[in-house]
Formats: structure tokens, C-alpha cells, sequence
């Protein structure tokens, strides 16, 4: 786990133990709905409402620490920040994982082809898991 406390004092946020504790889960379970961080942060911060969550995550997705991945149809999920990435999600159990394949589907090989300078990639590739396959 990345050291959370140094990366919120680098984007001038002030640390509280309820961002480190947001951050830790998001860190272990990858991707996460507000709904599901709400659910088990409680477990450490009990008094804290979904007002005060959603308070947070937009203040660290506004500096980048965390990216909002908006799902059509479903609720978005959160991530930390990392390398460019596009995603992928299993329409029968909803489960959402990191695609990482030398496609061709980078803001940069884009930005080459097209000419546009992109700053974000949103793509979500939809289908059925192999789990789901089966
Ligand atoms: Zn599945
Ligand atoms: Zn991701």
C-alpha cells in the first residue's frame, strides 16, 4: 500500500483518518461504488454519513487521486489514480476489472491517429466473464 497520509499532503488536502481509511479500502478491493465504501467504512467510522463520503471522494477525484469510472446503466466506481488504463465489465455478475492489453486504445496511440488531444479514457468494454462462461 502507497503511503497515503504523503500523497493526500501533496495534493494540499488535509489528512483525516477517515480519508486514509477511504483510501486503504479503495487501495485493497480496486475499484469500489460509493455505496460499497460506504458500507464498509461504517465498520471503522461509524458516525460517518454518505454526505461527508461523497464530500471526500469529490475532493479527491477534483486532485486526481481518484478517478470516477462512469458505467452506463450502473453506478460509477472509484479507483486510486494510476497509469492509463481502460476497463472491462461482466454483465452477469457486474464485476469490473483493469484492462491492460496492447490494444490500440490509449490516449496516446488515439491522439496520434486522430489528431484530438485527450486527456481522459472512459472506455469501458462490456461482456461476459470467463467465470460467467462457464
Ligand atoms: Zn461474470
Ligand atoms: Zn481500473
Amino acid at each position: 500500500m502507497k503511503n497515503y497520509e504523503l500523497i493526500l499532503k501533496e495534493h494540499s488536502l488535509k489528512v483525516t483518518p477517515q480519508r486514509l481509511g477511504m483510501l486503504s479500502i479503495i487501495d485493497y478491493v480496486g475499484h469500489i461504488t460509493i455505496e460499497e465504501l460506504f458500507a464498509n467504512i461504517r465498520k471503522d467510522f461509524c458516525s460517518i454519513s454518505i454526505a461527508t463520503l461523497y464530500k471526500n471522494i469529490n475532493s479527491m477525484v477534483e486532485v486526481k487521486i481518484l478517478k470516477e469510472i462512469k458505467i452506463s446503466n450502473s453506478k460509477s466506481k472509484y479507483e486510486i489514480l494510476k497509469n492509463e488504463h481502460s476497463h472491462m465489465v461482466c454483465k452477469k455478475c457486474e464485476k469490473l476489472e483493469d484492462l491492460n492489453l496492447c490494444l490500440d486504445i490509449t490516449i496516446e496511440n488515439a491522439s496520434k491517429k486522430s489528431g484530438y488531444i485527450f486527456d481522459e479514457n472512459a472506455l469501458v468494454l462490456f461482456g461476459i466473464c470467463p467465470e460467467c462462461q462457464r
